[in-house]
């Protein structure tokens, strides 16, 4: 593939506040970044758009982009729920010269760094608590309590990978999360 733009990826648990920080970075357009639409077979949320927030796919369509070899990494983030980063949002922004964000799982980041070595950013969120994780999925609304569950349980597991990437940022306060990210990708894109 060609490596023309740059990827800088975000992981986190779900619910730290990366969608929040992606957003608000994108948003004020100061660095040009192209995100990366990824594809799932989970149901859209209230608000999510095909193709815009992911390519929602079947468990059949993924299985066949799995099978026809159109992801740089996939992963069964929980039971049952996939999801991948296809070829063709990188190439496509590669042949522009863009640069790309991912919004992609611990493992996933860990497959694009193989793949992408110094081309690739790896920025870690870390929630101030489990608890404060806990809550900010309640309070966000969009998920059943069985699915909160199981995303704050995977949490301790995901922060365990945290020391593999190359940097560590703490959304406590999200103003001050949103300078610190934008404060490093600046850095690395300048590079
Ligand atoms: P993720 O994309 O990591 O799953 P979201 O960006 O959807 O997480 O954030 C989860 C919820 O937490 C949202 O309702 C968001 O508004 C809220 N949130 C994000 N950052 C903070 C913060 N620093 N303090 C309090 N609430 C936050
Ligand atoms: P959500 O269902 O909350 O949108 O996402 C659940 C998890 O899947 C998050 O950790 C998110 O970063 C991850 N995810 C989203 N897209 C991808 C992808 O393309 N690849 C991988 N490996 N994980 C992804």
């Amino acid at each position: 593939m060609n490596k023309k733009g740059k990827i800088v990826v975000i992981s986190a648990p779900s619910g730290c506040g990366k969608s929040t920080i992606i957003n608000s970075i994108l948003g004020t357009g100061e660095i040009q970044l192209r995100f990366s639409v990824s594809a799932t077979n989970r149901a859209p949320r209230a608000g999510e758009e095909d193709g815009v927030n992911y390519h929602f796919f079947t468990t059949e369509e993924f299985r066949n982009a799995i099978a026809n070899d159109e992801f740089v990494e996939w992963e069964q983030v929980y039971p049952g729920r996939y999801y991948g980063t296809l070829k063709r949002e990188l190439s496509d922004a590669a042949q522009r010269g863009e640069n790309t964000i991912l919004d992609i799982d611990v493992k996933g980041a860990l497959k694009v760094k193989k793949q992408f070595g110094d081309e690739a950013l790896l920025i870690f969120i870390m929630p101030p608590s489990i608890e404060a994780l806990r809550q900010r999925l309640v309070k966000r609304g969009t998920d059943s309590a069985e699915v909160i569950a199981e995303r704050v349980d995977k949490a301790e597991y995901e922060i365990s990978f945290a020391d593999r990437f190359d940097v560590v940022i703490t959304n406590d306060d999200l103003p001050v999360a949103v300078a610190a990210t934008e404060s490093v990708i600046s850095a690395f894109l300048a590079k």
